[in-house]
């Protein structure tokens, strides 16, 4: 039980260290200087987890849960960004459903109270990834394009985004968006398995004292109900439509668990190009950003087959 408690208090707290540059006065040489001030004497090792304390006799060494070096700027964004996966019937929309309201709820008390006034602004928008392709869940599923703007910032040109100041609305905008993504083009519940559907939450601060400039992204919460996992294995179906379904699907999964390999083992080259996916989640998964990938599964033995897979899959990205 002791054990269990420490490994509970492990996950529960995050460490991060922020190394600032050298300042003007530590840059300057000077010549009276006993101690030579004007070096750096951190190394940090990627964002990730090593601090070295090299310009003494001795060598320190420590591990944090992360370690922004002088790069990171306060205009950092915050970026985060949870799934769920699973075969259809597992739970995921059921898991997914009520974390974009406790995160905004969340997000909303802190705007009205700690942070009133200074120009904090929450916006919802909902869309989904079907065969390939993007439709706006809050827009009657009106189809949309994706662009980058050369700066890695991803932009989906036309993705309604409606700004919120209450739950109510949220509650509201959820529901709109699932009933819309569920009813599909055929009204049958099956397309929804077919689909990812992404919730992103964005909170934006208008320029102090410049209500002309739009106002600035400084965080991006994601939460993605992904295609049912099963729905990969469709490529031998006799049906056309549902092999290309299945394949573009296939290539989704197999490439998000690519990029959360690449990007867990700090690989220079993240494949993101490798499905409409990752290309749409790019900017949410670069810098200073948290995923959560949470893995459904059914406890029925007929289903013992696909829950093998998940945990498979888990296995892979953890
Ligand atoms: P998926 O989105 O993966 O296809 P759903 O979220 O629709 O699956 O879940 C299938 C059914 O199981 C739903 O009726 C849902 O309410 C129920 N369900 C899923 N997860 C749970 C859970 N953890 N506790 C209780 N009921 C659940
Ligand atoms: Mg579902």
């Amino acid at each position: 039980a002791a054990e269990k408690e420490k490994m509970n208090a492990v996950a529960k707290i995050k460490v991060v260290v922020r190394k600032r540059p050298l300042n003007k006065k530590e840059s300057v040489k000077n010549e009276e200087d006993i101690i030579d001030t004007h070096s750096n004497c951190l190394t940090v090792h990627e964002t990730k987890v090593k601090v070295d304390l090299t310009a003494y006799v001795e060598k320190h060494e420590f591990v944090f849960d992360a370690v922004l070096d002088e790069e990171v700027s306060n205009d950092e964004r915050i970026k985060a960004t949870c799934f769920a996966y699973g075969q259809t019937g597992s739970g995921k929309t059921y898991t997914m459903k009520p974390l974009p309201l406790k995160a905004s709820r969340d997000i909303l008390r802190l705007m009205h109270h700690t942070y009133r006034n200074q120009g904090f602004q929450l916006f919802v928008s909902f869309f989904e990834i079907y065969g390939g392709k993007l439709y706006d869940l809050l827009s009657e599923r009106k189809k949309l394009c994706m662009r980058e703007d050369g700066k890695q910032q991803v932009c989906i040109v036309g993705l309604q985004e409606y700004r919120v100041s209450d739950t109510d609305a949220i509650v509201e905008l959820i529901e709109r968006g699932s009933a819309t993504r569920s009813t599909g083009t055929t009204g049958a519940n099956e397309e929804s398995s077919r689909s990812h559907a992404i919730l992103q939450l964005a909170i934006k601060k208008s320029a102090e004292g410049n209500q002309s400039k739009p106002p600035r992204l400084v965080g991006k919460l994601s939460f993605i109900d992904l295609a049912g996992s099963e729905r990969g294995a469709d490529t031998t179906d006799n049906d056309k439509q549902t092999r290309l379904e299945g394949a573009e699907i296939n290539k989704s999964l197999l490439a998000l668990k690519e990029c959360i390999r690449a990007l867990d083992n700090d690989q220079g080259h993240i494949p993101f190009r490798g499905s409409k996916l990752t290309e749409v989640l790019r900017d949410s998964f670069m810098g200073n950003s948290r995923t959560v990938m949470i893995s459904c599964i059914s406890p029925s033995s007929g289903s013992c087959e696909h829950t093998l897979n998940t945990l498979r899959y888990a296995d892979r990205v953890k």
